[in-house]
C-alpha cells in the first residue's frame, strides 16, 4: 500500500492531502500560511505531514508545490510571489525535518501533473496545463511527467508579449516583472477587468463581467469577446511550438464555459495548420489540482 502526500503552499493557505495508490483521497487537511515567516512556514508543513500520518497511520512520499519555481543550479527558490521563500532552500529542510526526500515543483506544474494524471488530460501524451486566475501560470507534461527545464521555467507563458498585438494593444499594460503587454497583463482576472474598466470606464470583477455577459449585456459580451480572442492567439503560439494533445484550463476564469467553444473556434486563425486537433478543456479537479499533483510528483517508484 503507498500512500502520497501532497502539499499545496498557497499564499494564505497550507493545503495537505494524501492518495492511496489509486488516487483515492484519504483525507485533507488545510492551515493558514504564517505569512512572512519562512521558518515557521517550514515547520507548518512538516507538522502538516506528521498529522495526516498520525491520522491515516500510514508514512508517505511528500511532494510538495510551491509558488515560484526551485532553482537547478542552488536548489533554492526563485521567482516566487512568496517573497520570504526566496532564496530558502525548502527542499532540503523539509527533507531534513521529515528525514526523507522530499520533491518541490511549481504549483502550475502540479496542476498539470495532476490533469494530466487522472484528470481531464488522463489519456493525453503531451499536456500545457495553464491557470488563468489572479495571475497566469502554465506548466508542461509529457507522458505523465512534469518538463521542467534547466531553467525550470518551462511552460512559463505568462511574461511572454502578447503575440499578434493589434496596435490598441502596443505597448500593452505595465507589468510587475518589468515589461509592458506580457500575457498575464490581459488574461488574468485582474487583466480582465482593467481591460474592462479601459473599454467602458465600469469598475467589476472578472466573474461579473462573466456573469453579466452570460445574461446579455453587451458591453460585458464585447469584453469577453477581447479576452477570447487573446487568449486564442496567446495557446496559438504554444500549439505552434509544444503541439500538445491537450490544453486544460484551471484558476477562477477557466469556470467560464464559453471560453471552451469560441477559443478553440478561434486558435485556427492562429495555428499554422490546417486543422487543430488539440483538445481545450475545463480542469476536472478545480482548486484541487494543486495539492493532487504535489502528491503525484512521486508516481515513478516511491
Ligand atoms: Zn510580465
Amino acid at each position: 500500500m503507498i500512500m502520497r502526500i501532497g502539499i499545496d503552499l498557497g499564499g494564505t493557505k497550507i493545503e495537505g492531502i494524501a492518495l492511496d495508490e489509486k488516487g483515492r483521497e484519504l483525507l485533507r487537511r488545510r492551515v493558514a500560511t504564517p505569512v512572512g515567516d519562512y521558518q515557521a512556514t517550514v515547520a507548518a508543513i512538516a507538522a502538516l505531514v506528521r498529522d495526516i500520518e498520525q491520522q491515516t497511520g500510514q508514512r508517505g512520499t511528500v511532494g510538495v508545490g510551491t509558488p515560484g519555481a526551485v532553482s537547478r543550479a542552488t536548489g533554492r527558490i526563485k521567482n516566487s510571489n512568496s517573497v520570504c521563500l526566496i532564496g530558502q532552500p525548502l527542499g532540503e529542510d523539509l527533507a531534513a525535518l521529515l528525514a526523507r526526500p522530499v520533491r518541490l515543483a511549481n504549483d502550475a506544474n502540479c496542476f498539470a501533473l495532476s490533469e494530466a494524471t487522472d484528470g481531464a488530460a488522463a489519456d493525453a501524451e503531451t499536456v500545457f496545463g495553464v491557470i488563468i486566475g489572479t495571475g497566469t501560470g502554465g506548466g508542461i507534461v509529457v507522458r505523465g511527467h512534469v518538463l521542467e527545464g534547466p531553467n525550470t521555467i518551462a511552460g512559463e507563458w505568462g511574461h511572454n508579449p502578447l503575440p499578434w498585438p493589434r496596435d490598441a494593444e502596443r505597448p500593452g499594460p505595465a507589468c510587475y516583472c518589468g515589461k509592458n503587454g506580457c500575457i498575464e497583463t490581459f488574461l488574468s482576472g485582474p487583466g480582465l477587468a482593467r481591460d474592462h474598466a479601459q473599454e467602458t470606464g465600469q469598475t467589476l470583477a472578472a466573474a461579473e463581467i462573466a456573469q453579466r455577459a452570460e445574461q446579455g449585456d453587451a458591453v460585458c459580451n464585447a469584453t469577453l469577446e477581447r479576452y477570447e480572442d487573446r487568449l486564442a492567439r496567446a495557446l496559438a503560439s504554444v500549439i505552434n511550438i509544444l503541439d500538445p494533445d491537450v490544453i486544460v484550463l484551471g484558476g477562477g476564469l477557466s469556470n467560464i464555459a464559453r471560453l471552451y467553444r469560441n477559443v478553440a473556434r478561434l486558435w485556427g486563425i492562429y495555428v499554422f495548420s490546417d486543422r487543430v486537433d488539440t483538445r481545450l478543456l475545463q480542469a476536472k479537479y478545480g482548486d484541487a489540482s494543486g495539492v493532487r499533483g504535489a502528491a503525484w510528483l512521486w508516481n515513478d517508484r516511491p
